[in-house]
């Protein structure tokens, strides 16, 4: 069966969710109403299409070996668990650095007690986990806010900049549209 995920965009190399040049992956949908939301159009999953995870990967084939990383963002990527599993086990056979953020909790992604949801963790190496809370927004670190943890699974020394790096984001023009990524400062 071809699984798909709710794509809403992505683009490379993103420089500003994780170390190196990244490829970032924009999923929509999302239940959550978090004010301040940095990607608030993404919430609806109607800003996503269906596309297989076997054209992303052709995609990423295409865009050569300098890929240093993966970021899933969104909207809320676990929206769909099957499809977020479909996508991170194929990214895991080119990459071992996959960085995933979630509204949830990694506790409350563990209580669904999901296989799927359990092979998007064996398979991911961060998760930058809970709700943006606007008043808890410190500026620090590629987390949201201070509410939200930073889950590293392996290879703790590649991912130290994620809890104190300086935020930046970067401008750029994708389809025409011009958009900035990463977590304003
Ligand atoms: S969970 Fe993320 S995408 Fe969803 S509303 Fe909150 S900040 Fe926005």
């Amino acid at each position: 069966m071809e699984h798909t995920v709710n794509l809403a965009r992505i683009y490379y190399p993103v420089l500003t969710l994780g170390p190196g040049k990244r490829a970032g992956i924009w999923l929509a949908g999302c239940g959550r109403d978090c004010p301040g939301c940095i990607t608030p159009e993404l919430r609806v999953p109607e800003s996503g299409r269906p596309v297989a995870v076997s054209e992303i990967m052709r995609y990423i084939t295409e865009l050569g070996p300098d890929i240093q990383g993966f970021t899933i963002s969104g909207g809320e990527p676990f929206w769909d668990p099957a499809g977020l599993m479909a996508l991170t086990t194929a990214i895991f056979t080119v990459s071992a650095d996959i960085i995933v953020y979630t509204g949830y909790t990694l506790g409350q992604l563990r209580e669904k007690n999901s296989p799927e949801i359990e092979e998007v963790l064996r398979t991911i190496s961060v998760l930058i986990d809970g709700p943006y809370v606007q008043e808890l927004d410190d500026g620090v670190g590629l987390r949201g806010s201070s509410n939200q943890q930073i889950h590293v699974f392996r290879e703790m020394e590649n991912y130290e900049t994620l809890y104190s790096g300086r935020r930046s984001q970067q401008l750029v023009v994708d389809r025409q549209r011009v958009m900035t990524i990463g977590i304003p400062g």
